[in-house]
């Protein structure tokens, strides 16, 4: 322990030692209950939160605010397919009361043993923290026939990129809000009214949206990944064709091809390209077409300023109507 040289030394006066130890005790005593006390309103109160995405994470902040705490693993600038199970992960996991999943198997490759080690048999599917969204919303491309992972294709139930309809968003947050209110049923009234502010503030942005891409509906483009569907049929866009030959499978010299006779052919000139993927191929049809590649985002902390869900159709929209208008 340090010591301040100029002072001088308590005098060792037995009764007065006495009194001040009782006092430091008591004071550390009544701190350290403080604390607990402390603990229990801000700590042990709050709902732990964990989604799978920052998409998820955000509808959770937007109707959870100050009586969650949220956290996500798969971070936006990364394909959601193919996530590092990190170890780090498993402490939050631990911790978590919630798990909230977009389902369809977009975790499959690398949620399951997370999951599993993390010991919490609450976030386990069918668990009472266990929540997969897939249920709760409209999913496009549900295959008809038979499809399995073996054919390599990563969207064997459906497609999982369903966030991105302003629509399906406002059914995960309404899915937490029923979520969260059974959980902490003293904060139901609170979690209604978030839920009422966000639902309003979405309904004012759509509008905007809908608004901003109404010169645009029925443009005809490409995208490599099938991230798009749910984005496309809300704003109007048509997809002709994807860069991937199948969801999940690098191009291929001759399906390449094809897309260029068929962007040739229809005239189209704009091919989208989610963050993570190589964009030689891209930037190759692009120029055989005459056309041009954007990179657009399919997730929240996809680039540093979409921080929440509305920032992330701003984002888009912006980004292809300037496509769309050669700027
Ligand atoms: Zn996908």
């Amino acid at each position: 322990m340090l010591r301040n040289p100029q002072r001088p030394p308590r005098r060792p006066d037995k009764q007065g030692a006495t009194s001040v130890k009782r006092s430091t005790i008591f004071s550390a005593l009544t701190l350290s209950v403080l604390l607990a006390g402390a603990g229990t309103i801000h700590g042990a109160s709050k709902l732990n939160v964990m989604a799978t995405t920052e998409d998820l994470a955000a509808l959770a902040r937007e109707v959870g605010g100050d009586k969650v705490n949220v956290d996500s693993i798969a971070k936006g600038y990364q394909d959601p397919h193919f996530v590092e199970a990190k170890p780090s992960f498993l402490l939050k996991l631990q911790k978590a009361d919630l798990l909230a999943v977009v389902g369809l198997q977009l975790e499959i490759g690398w949620l399951p043993p997370l999951q599993a080690q993390s010991r919490n048999s609450k976030i386990q599917v069918g668990g009472t923290g266990y929540l997969d969204m897939s249920q709760y919303c409209q999913i496009l491309e549900i295959p008809t026939g038979q499809v399995t992972r073996a054919m390599g294709d990563v969207h064997p139930l459906g497609n999982p990129h369903y966030w991105l309809d302003p629509q399906n968003g406002r059914r995960i947050a309404k899915a937490f809000t029923d979520k969260l209110s059974q959980m902490d049923s003293a904060d139901a009234s609170y979690f209604a009214q978030r839920y009422t502010d966000f639902d309003q503030r979405l309904t004012s942005a759509e509008k905007g949206w809908e608004a901003k891409m109404a010169p645009y509906r029925g443009r005809k483009v490409v995208t490599y990944h099938r991230s798009w569907p749910s984005f496309c049929e809300r704003f109007g866009l048509q997809v002709v064709d994807y860069v991937e030959p199948r969801p999940g499978i690098p191009p291929t010299p001759s399906h390449t091809l094809d897309v260029i006779n068929k962007m040739k052919a229809e005239n189209v000139k704009l091919i989208l390209v989610e963050p993570y993927f190589d964009l030689r191929t891209p930037n190759a049809i692009a120029q055989a077409v005459g056309g041009r590649d954007v990179v657009l985002m399919p997730s929240v902390g996809g680039a540093k300023e979409i921080t929440n869900y509305f920032q992330l159709f701003d984002y888009d929209i912006n980004l292809l109507i300037n496509a769309f208008s050669g700027k």
